[in-house]
């Protein structure tokens, strides 16, 4: 329970850094001491020194999780946020990095194996546990959820029953997922599913079914998971039967696109446009959280669609938390110091 304390105190937005274990099809040639931080899980480490060309660079974060961490150990580390969402907060807990650094597996997990689920599922885990634990204490809870993907600043529903949810509906009318924020600071994007949820379960399956939607686009539009940001939302209301307080949370837990730069992912057509798109959109990110911790005046929340849609969980007394997850690649040295400035930068 200390780091929860201490990262408490902290303010309202917080960066972890995750540094995945080196995998058998990695490309391990070269130097591999790039990469240093701290030995033991049970520290509270807070360091990374990368070196490039010989020069040592050191960032510090508000946590360092190792590549011996688990699943849980990370976990244990963002319970508290999950529980303020009930509490109502609204939150957001974003996975940034290079394709192939971790992002997926930090939120999701790996496919088939339960001990290694991601934050996602443990976060419905407690939430639903919690919500039975605080029904003897007057508290009923209705929770609901979305899955959208934002693919070259255009919204695509990943719940929608229709195969292609942004083509022509009825002949005419084309989805338009518009953004927009009510004087509660409540986000409704047009067209949109949203489905009244009770159990860990019934998450499970919508989130199948939205990785199936994404793969279905991923044939029409090269590797399109990566090039795109996954954004799950769960919308909390909670009342209290004796006391009548009523609470409002949001959980928003978003799989960034990957962040590597144009060089690496080829620079031409419909490549550079998206390119483009995820430049601008996680540029965008980073302005806004920067200005939101130096609690300028001016937050410049649409300059993209996402930090559009996250506006309102994002400032006031919202808590943000930022991966950054890291490849230990040698070969990836400058796209992890790219990640490790972006994260240093919002940190
Ligand atoms: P991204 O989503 O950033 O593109 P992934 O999450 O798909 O990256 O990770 C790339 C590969 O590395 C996957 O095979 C994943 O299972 C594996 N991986 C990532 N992080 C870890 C980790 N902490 N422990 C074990 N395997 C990991
Ligand atoms: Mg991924």
């Amino acid at each position: 329970k200390l780091h929860n304390t201490i990262l408490e105190l902290k303010g309202n937005i917080r960066v972890f850094c995750r540094v995945r274990p080196l995998l058998p099809d990695d490309n391990s040639s070269g130097d591999g001491k790039l990469l240093s931080y701290p030995t033991s899980t049970e520290a509270l480490g807070r360091a990374v020194d990368i070196l490039q060309n010989g020069q040592k660079h050191s960032f510090t974060f508000d946590r360092v999780f190792i590549p011996d961490a688990s699943q849980e150990d990370v976990f244990v580390e963002i319970s508290q946020l999950v529980q303020s969402a009930l509490d109502g907060y609204k939150v957001c807990i974003f996975a940034y990095g290079q394709t192939g650094s971790g992002k997926t597996y930090t939120m999701m997990g790996k496919p088939g194996q339960p001990d290694q689920k991601g934050l996602i599922p443990r976060s419905l885990e407690q939430i639903f546990q919690t919500r039975q634990a605080l029904k003897s204490q007057g508290w009923k809870y209705e929770m609901q959820v979305s899955m959208l993907e934002i693919y070259n600043e255009t919204v695509r529903d990943l719940l929608s029953s229709n195969r292609d949810s942004s083509r022509m509906e009825n002949g005419n009318a084309t989805k338009q997922y518009a953004i927009k924020h009510d004087a509660n600071g409540n986000t409704h994007v047009s067209d949109l599913t949203v489905v009244d949820v009770c159990s860990t379960k019934e998450v499970a399956f919508l989130l199948d079914r939205a990785a199936h939607s994404r793969s279905v686009g991923k044939t029409q539009m090269n590797e399109q998971s990566s090039r795109s940001h996954f954004v799950f939302t769960m919308r909390i209301s909670g009342v209290n039967e004796s006391t009548e307080q009523q609470v409002q949370g949001v959980l928003n837990l978003i799989d960034l696109a990957g962040s590597e730069r144009l060089s690496k992912s080829g620079s031409t057509g419909d490549r550079l446009k998206e390119t483009q798109a995820i430049n601008k959109s996680l540029s965008s990110l980073s302005d806004v959280i920067f200005s939101l911790a130096k609690k300028e005046d001016h937050v410049p929340f649409r300059n993209s669609k996402l930090t559009y849609l996250l506006q309102p969980c994002l400032g006031g007394d919202s808590k943000t938390l930022m991966f950054v997850n890291i490849s230990p690649e040698p070969t990836s040295v400058g796209e992890s110091l790219c990640s490790l400035r972006f994260a240093a930068r919002v940190n």
